[in-house]
C-alpha cells in the first residue's frame, strides 16, 4: 500500500469524482456522534473542490443528519451508507429498505427499555438502520451490550447486522453498500468516465474500495497501512484536508 500523496502530481488535471466518508475521514471520531463536528475550514474546502470536481459524501448516518453536518449545497449526499441518496437531480431510497422502516422503529423502541439503560451507550435511530455505539460503555460490560444487540434482532430474517468502529448497525438486510452507491451514483451523474477517488476509514467503506478496484482509486484512512482493498492510504482526516486541498 502507497501513501497518496505520490500520486497527486498525476490526478491534478484529471476528471475527478471525489468521494468521502464522514466520520473517521472528514473528521476525527468522536466519543458520540453528535460531537463529531466538521470544522469551518475543511467546509471552506469543500465548497472550494466543488467548483472543479464532483463531490459526494457517503456516510453510515441518515441522510438528514449528514447533510446538517456537513452543510455545502450542490454536492451528492448518500446516508445509511447510500440506502438514501440525494444531490443535483437526485433522490433515491433503497425500495426494500424502505419497506423496513417501521421494523427498524419498533426495534429501536424496544432497545430503548433496555440497552437505552446501559451506561455510555448511544442508540441512535437513523431511521433506516439503527447504530448501537458502545465505544463509552464499560469494557467489561461490552461483549453482554453487543450480545444483547444480536439477540434483540435475531427473530428478524429481513434485519442484518453490521460491524463498525464501537458501534453495530442494525439494517434492512439487502443486497446495497457503499460500492453499490457509488457505482449507482458514478452512472446517475453522468460522470461514468470521470475518475473515482474514495475515502474511507472503515469495513463499509471497503465494499466501496472493492467495487472500484478496477475503476478507480481507494484511499484508505488509516494511521497505520492495513489489509484493504484500497492501494493507497493517509494517515488521518487532518492528511485527507492537506491531499484535498492539494487537488485545488
Ligand atoms: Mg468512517
Amino acid at each position: 500500500m502507497q501513501h497518496f500523496s505520490r500520486l497527486l502530481p498525476e490526478l491534478r488535471k484529471k476528471k475527478l469524482f471525489i468521494f468521502l466518508d464522514y466520520d473517521g475521514t472528514l473528521v476525527d471520531i468522536a466519543p458520540t456522534p453528535k460531537e463529531a463536528k466538521m470544522n469551518e475550514s475543511r467546509r471552506r474546502l469543500l465548497q472550494n473542490l466543488k467548483k472543479k470536481y464532483k463531490i459526494a459524501i457517503l456516510s453510515g448516518r441518515s441522510l438528514r443528519e449528514i447533510r446538517k453536518f456537513v452543510g455545502v449545497r450542490g454536492i451528492y449526499y448518500g446516508g445509511n451508507h447510500g440506502l438514501e441518496m440525494a444531490g443535483p437531480g437526485i433522490r433515491f431510497e433503497h425500495a426494500k429498505a424502505k419497506q423496513a422502516r417501521s421494523l427498524i422503529r419498533a426495534i429501536w423502541r424496544a432497545s430503548r427499555k433496555t440497552l437505552g439503560k446501559v451506561e455510555g451507550a448511544v442508540i441512535e435511530n437513523k431511521g433506516l438502520s439503527l447504530g448501537f455505539h458502545y465505544r463509552l460503555v464499560k469494557k467489561e460490560k461490552r461483549s453482554w451490550f453487543k450480545r444483547q444487540v444480536l439477540n434483540l434482532v435475531k427473530p428478524f430474517p429481513q434485519i442484518s447486522v453490521q460491524r463498525g468502529k464501537c458501534v453495530i448497525e442494525v439494517r434492512p438486510r439487502v443486497e446495497w453498500n457503499k460500492g453499490s452507491a457509488v457505482l449507482w451514483l458514478l452512472q446517475k451523474s453522468g460522470e461514468r468516465k470521470a475518475i473515482a477517488l474514495y475515502f474511507g476509514d472503515d469495513l463499509t467503506d471497503e465494499d466501496a474500495f472493492r467495487a472500484l478496484r478496477t475503476r478507480g482509486i481507494g484511499v484508505l484512512v488509516a494511521r497505520r497501512p492495513r489489509k484493504s482493498h484500497a492501494r493507497f492510504y493517509v494517515r488521518s482526516p487532518r492528511e485527507v484536508e492537506q491531499v484535498l486541498a492539494s487537488l485545488l
